[in-house]
């Protein structure tokens, strides 16, 4: 049992927070749960899954070697979940959040309004960069 607490703040461990999620052992029920466990896994480096939270006609498109570089590079600080709307469209929800992160010049944040889609029984991520 990992006792830490979750990187995604939630105030629980991460053992019972995203360490399941990213484990496989258990499923995201909202696309909030989604998208606290992807940021735990940029934190953790744990590119497979981002992508594979990741729209699946959108994950060939996905640059990993990128997307590895950047969350090995970025000294994540917290996250905040600003408003989650569970029911924005049919099978469709919106998470906004801000995600803090360090820079040489100090302390940044990256504001987004993320859209995820409800597919056979999962959440995924829409990535707007696709
Ligand atoms: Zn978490």
């Amino acid at each position: 049992m990992n006792h830490k607490p979750c990187p995604c703040q939630s105030h629980k461990s991460y053992a019972e927070c995203c360490q399941p999620f990213h484990q496989h052992t258990a499923t995201p029920l909202t696309a909030e749960q989604l998208m606290r466990s992807r940021y735990s896994a940029y934190t953790l480096i744990n590119i497979d899954y981002i992508v594979e939270t990741t729209l699946p006609s959108q994950q060939k498109h996905l640059d990993k070697p990128a997307m590895q570089q950047w969350a090995e590079s970025t000294k994540w600080c917290g996250l905040e979940v600003i408003a989650h709307n569970p029911k924005f469209a049919k099978n469709r929800a919106t998470v906004e959040f801000k995600a803090y992160f360090e820079t040489e010049q100090g302390m940044a944040e990256h504001h987004e309004l993320s859209l995820f889609v409800y597919k056979e029984g999962k959440w995924f991520f829409v990535d707007p960069n696709v």
